[in-house]
């Protein structure tokens, strides 16, 4: 069997409980060796069998799979983060499936929270923004055309962007380009959760400049929106004494 598990961003205890378990059991661990903490392998058996997937392609981690079933092993698929966001997860459980071969995820802490956490931030702020879209820019590889950052930028939701930190120039002009004011606030996020974590605070309008007098040209999510500022939020109803929830009456 395949187990997928998230990883979390980089802090080795930032791994779930279950992630853990499966870790120490397994026979083979195939990890995504350019993101995964590799404190993380820590925990593994003396005989696992250890693949570094970022030397691998699709069917050479489908044979390493192929190959601890044929002796009844276990497999965990260790990708960064959670498998959710950019783990090209789905194509494997498609090929598992084809194969026969039964597998279950685990979810990790993904990258953004990390992020989240590291500014001390919360992406929907009432009166502010109450969406966060998930994205990246166009590189080698491609984004639908309808989804280009210019279009999703026209919202001024909360956003981060993955994917992109070597093209900041690219990116500051969409958002740009897309409608968030120029003064609006943004973050780079370096490796959050990590011992080197690096975080830049700027605006859209500084983001490249930024990013450049920092040398973060990778590992990085761009953060984007309003939630950044220092304030000109609402506070929750759920909190206020005078909202009536499921948990509690309201009073004057
Ligand atoms: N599944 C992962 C994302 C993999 S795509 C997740 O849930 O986080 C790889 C991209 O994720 C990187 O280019 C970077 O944009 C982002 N990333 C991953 N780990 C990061 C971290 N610790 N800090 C900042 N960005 C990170």
């Amino acid at each position: 069997m395949v187990h997928f598990v998230g990883a979390g961003p980089g802090a080795p205890d930032l791994l779930t409980l279950r992630g853990a378990a499966l870790l120490e059991q397994a026979g083979c661990v195939i990890y995504a060796g350019s993101l995964v903490n590799p404190a993380l392998l820590g925990r593994v058996r003396a005989d696992c069998a250890l693949y570094n997937s970022a030397r691998m392609t699709l069917e050479e981690v489908l044979a390493a799979i192929q190959k601890a079933e044929a002796a009844g092993l276990d497999t965990v698929r260790l990708h960064t983060g959670d498998p959710c966001v950019y783990g090209a997860v789905r194509e494997q459980m498609d090929a598992l499936d084809a194969l026969g071969i039964p597998w279950d995820d685990t979810p990790g802490v993904s990258s953004f929270c990390g992020a989240a956490a590291a500014l001390g931030a919360e992406y929907t702020l009432p009166g502010v923004s109450q969406s966060v879209i998930i994205t990246r820019l166009a590189g080698r590889t491609p984004v639908p055309e309808r989804e280009r950052l210019a279009a999703l930028a026209a919202h001024r939701a909360s956003m981060a962007v993955f994917l992109s930190a070597g093209m900041l120039g690219a990116v500051q002009a969409e958002l740009l380009a897309g409608g968030y004011p120029p003064e609006t606030p943004a973050a780079l996020v370096y490796k959050a959760t990590w011992p080197e974590e690096k975080i830049v605070r700027c605006t859209v309008a500084s983001l490249a400049e930024c990013g450049a007098a920092a040398g973060i040209d990778k590992t990085a999510l761009v953060l984007v929106g309003d939630f950044l500022g220092r304030g000109g939020y609402e506070r929750s109803k759920l909190y206020d004494p005078a909202f009536t929830t499921g948990w509690r009456e309201g009073g004057a």
